[in-house]
């Protein structure tokens, strides 16, 4: 009872809510967040303190109390989705926003924000027009496809043309390809929500033109291949050509359909990629006889979050009529972000796009960028600063097999790698780097120009402290 008796005490001294909020030092902060969310943040403080009193024995400390309060309101005065500097080596980043866009996307982004537009207006006709126009035909020049439509996404671009094409029948899948990506985007999941039924085929390591044959029924609409986006299986395997698996579904009156992940829409030896690599184009799926090939707008694409489906016509304009069309359908922002890279792609103006620039640099652009980064980190904190050669990654789903030969500056301080790390993360713009042997690695691929300022003088004030 005494024990009880105690706490009550304890919790007797924590201030009132209405007297904490008339104190002199938190009237700025009224100002700056309004008083509701000022009386959130000091409210999740008190009960923090409550339960401590209550399960941890603590002593109610107006000072500390003080400290963490303005601690958790500077947090909260922070945009919660802001800027974060890469220096992680991983171009495509899932967790880090995938693709930056070029500026022109940025631009046709901004004026389809500031000004009303011709969204869904025909201005040749005068008449309502289709938000879809603005990129089909762009779309439809660099993939060679007949028709395209875009979506959401490239789940969302997977979901309405199994839904619209084969719900109610059988699609026929390879083992092999039975994949999940990013924990979120499982295939079996995707097709039971589409009303298709999943025939599964062949084994993980070798599936043949004879195992679709056989799984083939007069229930079956579809063959359904996707790229194995984040992994490789390696050794003994097997897979049937694309034109073969073309040539056995348009004998059966049966849809090929392929989920082709990344999507990309140049050469791969424009960006560097090795000849014999898995990554194909959009367009030689299509010339190999893929009805239907759907793919992401912000990986190796390097635009914005999209899912695209490009085509023969007769299945896209089905898939533009299903009613599920309306719920995934991209905003105006997006859809001038995309068309702008589309053009930057059409005008071949590869380097301007942010995400196939900084697959493409070269060796000595690199090394000379890590030169000049340790040269003034060097000038500025005391610590063990080298440069030294290292691997990046596309990342983001693409290209799991290719390593990308970068440089980066490792920086060893008796602070520690992980001590480091975690104060650049709260940095106010926080810096992500990738730690070795107890040294901090900054990869500087990833890096954008006015990074380096930003990086020195966190790591300035952090080491030299
Ligand atoms: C990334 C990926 C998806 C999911 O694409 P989102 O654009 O993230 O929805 C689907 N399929 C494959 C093969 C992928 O690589």
């Amino acid at each position: 009872m005494s024990d009880t008796g105690e706490k009550g005490q304890r919790l007797k001294k924590i201030p009132a809510m209405d007297i904490i909020l008339n104190a002199d030092w938190l009237q700025s902060w009224l100002e700056k967040l309004g008083r509701m969310r000022v009386k959130r943040v000091i409210n999740g403080e008190l009960s923090q303190i409550r339960k401590d009193i209550l399960e941890n024995n603590f002593e109610f400390n107006f000072d500390e109390f003080k400290a963490s309060c303005l601690s958790a309101l500077t947090f909260s005065s922070r945009p919660s989705l802001r800027r974060i500097i890469n220096a992680t080596g991983v171009v495509i980043h899932t967790n880090l926003g995938r693709s930056l866009i070029a500026d022109e996307a940025i631009e046709a982004m901004t004026e389809a924000a500031a000004h009303y537009s011709n969204l869904e207006y025909d201005l040749k006709i005068g008449a309502r027009g289709q938000r879809n126009s603005h990129i089909e035909d762009l779309l439809c020049s660099l993939t060679g496809a007949e028709a395209a439509f875009v979506v959401n996404n490239n789940a969302g671009a997977v979901l309405l043309a199994l839904s619209a094409l084969a719900k109610n029948s059988e699609v026929v899948m390879s083992r092999g390809e039975l994949v999940e990506i990013g924990g979120s985007f499982r295939i079996p999941d995707i097709m039971e929500l589409s009303g298709a039924k999943l025939i599964e085929t062949g084994t993980t390591n070798r599936t043949h033109l004879f195992d679709y044959e056989r799984a083939v029924t007069e229930k079956t609409s579809m063959l359904l291949k996707i790229h194995p986006s984040n992994f490789k299986i390696t050794g003994f395997t097997a897979a049937p050509e694309r034109k073969d698996l073309a040539k056995l579904a348009h004998e059966n009156n049966l849809i090929f359909m392929e989920d082709a992940g990344s999507g990309l829409l140049v050469s791969p030896d424009v960006i560097n990629l090795p000849a014999n690599s898995n990554e194909v184009t959009i367009k030689s799926c299509l010339e190999h006889g893929v009805d239907i090939v759907t793919f992401s707008g912000d990986k190796i694409l390097g635009g914005p979050q999209i899912g695209g489906i490009v085509g023969k016509k007769k299945y896209i304009d089905k898939i533009k009529k299903y009613p599920m069309a309306r719920a995934l359908r991209v905003d105006k922002f997006t859809l001038a972000a995309f068309e702008a890279t589309l053009r930057l792609y059409a005008r071949e103006n590869y380097d301007e796009i942010p995400t196939l620039r900084m697959i493409r640099r070269t060796h000595d652009e690199l090394k000379e960028q890590a030169e000049i980064l340790a040269g003034k980190l060097s000038v500025k904190i005391e610590a063990d600063i080298k440069i030294i050669e290292l691997y990046d990654t596309t990342g983001g789903g693409s290209c799991p097999e290719i390593e990308l030969k970068g440089y980066g500056v490792s920086i060893k301080h008796k602070y520690g790698a992980a001590h480091i790390q975690k104060i650049l993360r709260n940095n106010d713009v926080p810096i992500l780097c990738g730690a070795r042997d107890d040294e901090i690695i900054l990869h500087v691929r990833t890096l954008k120009d006015d990074d380096d300022e930003i990086i020195i003088s966190a790591l300035e004030r952090i080491l030299n402290a």
